[in-house]
């Protein structure tokens, strides 16, 4: 038994998991930590759009040998809330009772699959890393085959965050299967329901949006209500059809809860409600972390499901399991700073501050700090286990 789980290892767990593993180093406690999860690497999820999905993602385990927190390969199946244990089922579909003392609930999301006939069953999507490699899979083989109607369209359905940057990347995705010439020759949609893309991105963003997918030669759709989606094409509700051998759904995250907890009280989008100090709401020993937690980020707004929200709530949670154990104060979460930087393909990515988004940065100076952002500051810590101490600690004023 260890004294503190974590249940899942993406971006809040591996946080909860390494600052809980801090503490119990700062104040010598005779405290132990387990993280359990499907697999051992760090799905770099906000980068499954890009080409290559196989290389997106990261071993966690230096990081948290370094700083002594067992590893448990597993899928946790339910929460006994009363009785402090999780059902967790193994290799071999083995199952066995994991008891805590706390724990700190991160297993995050999953795309929200909309109940329009044929979506579950046809659309790709670019969610989590066998999704995104079987996306990829399909594109391969797809274009290498001369174009016939529909073959060359590639509809990505839902104008937010990771359609836009979808919709940007997906040209050059097709000319590295099969050539620039070829890339030209194919239609890409972004279909989006609201009247506006990026709705929920506010107006200020919006007409570098706008210039960037046009740029891109991405045929932009809004107001459109799909009401089939078959192999070969899309039917809407206006009686029109699309022919289209491909279409990638992204139309939004739920958070994915483990069966035991349905008694607690959740938010419009069904997340739990957690307390400033990250507590499941009427449960003592649960905390909750990333895009399974509805926690304010300040007085006005809800944390986003996003990394840069459940980097640090995942931090603040594994720092109150740790102090809560030894009774000493644990920490409001908080987090003050909001910004965004989204890619737009060949015309770099725009980078805004503040829940209006007003914008900051453009072009290849915005596009360097999406790299950055990327290709850096959201992978485990690496180095000695002093540096990856370091990194576990919250920084207030970077808000991680
Ligand atoms: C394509 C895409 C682009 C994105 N772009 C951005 C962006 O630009 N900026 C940004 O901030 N956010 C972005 N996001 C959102 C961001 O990736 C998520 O908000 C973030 O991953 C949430 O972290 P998490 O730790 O809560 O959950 P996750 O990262 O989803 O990790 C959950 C982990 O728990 C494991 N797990 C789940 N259920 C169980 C179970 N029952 N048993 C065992 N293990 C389990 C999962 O396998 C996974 O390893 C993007 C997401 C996607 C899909």
């Amino acid at each position: 038994m260890a004294d503190i789980v974590v249940a899942g290892g993406g971006f809040a767990g591996m946080w909860a998991a390494l600052t809980a593993a801090r503490e119990i180093r700062e104040h010598d406690a005779a405290l132990t930590v387990a993280l359990v999860s499907r697999d051992s690497f760090l799905t770099i999820r906000p980068r499954l759009y890009e080409a290559d999905p196989q290389s997106l993602r990261a071993s966690m385990l230096p990081a948290l040998q370094a700083m002594g927190v067992e590893f448990i390969e597993g899928e946790v199946a339910a929460i006994d809330g009363a009785g402090c244990s999780l059902q967790i089922t193994g290799t071999m579909n083995a199952s066995r009772a994991l008891p805590f003392r706390r724990l700190v609930l991160a297993t995050g999301s999953t795309a929200r699959v909309p109940a329009v006939p044929g979506f579950a069953e046809h659309a790709f999507s670019v969610d989590d890393y066998a999704s995104a490699i079987r996306f990829d899979a399909h594109l391969a083989q797809i274009c290498l085959q001369p174009w016939r109607q529909g073959t060359n369209t590639f509809a990505i359905i839902g104008g937010g965050f990771t359609g836009i940057e979808l919709a940007c990347e997906m040209r050059d995705r097709i000319a590295r299967h099969a050539g620039e010439e070829k890339a030209q020759e194919a239609r890409i949609l972004l279909l989006e329901r609201a009247d506006v893309v990026g709705p929920d991105l506010g107006p200020a963003p919006r007409p570098q949006i706008e210039r960037a997918l046009a740029d891109a030669l991405v045929e932009l759709h809004t107001g459109v209500a799909i009401t089939d989606l078959r192999p070969d094409g899309i039917m809407l509700a206006d009686g029109s059809a699309i022919a289209a051998s491909t279409c990638i759904l992204t139309a939004g995250q739920a958070p994915t809860i483990p069966a035991g907890l349905e008694m607690v009280p959740r938010d419009s989008q069904g997340r739990l409600q957690v307390g400033s100090d990250l507590r499941v709401a009427g449960l003592d020993a649960i905390f909750a972390a990333g895009d399974v937690a509805s926690a304010r980020a300040d007085e006005d707004h809800l944390a986003m499901m996003s990394c840069q929200h459940a980097m640090p709530m995942g931090k603040h949670a594994g720092y109150n399991v740790v102090h809560d154990l030894l009774g000493i104060p644990m920490r409001i979460y908080r987090q003050a700073a909001y910004v965004t930087c989204l890619d737009l393909g060949r015309s770099g990515a725009i980078f805004t501050t503040g829940w209006e988004r007003s914008v900051q940065k453009t072009g290849a100076e915005a596009g360097d700090l999406k790299r950055m952002v990327n290709t850096q500051w959201i992978y485990p810590p690496s180095g000695t286990t002093e540096e990856i101490h370091a990194a576990a600690h919250i920084d207030r004023r970077a808000g991680r």
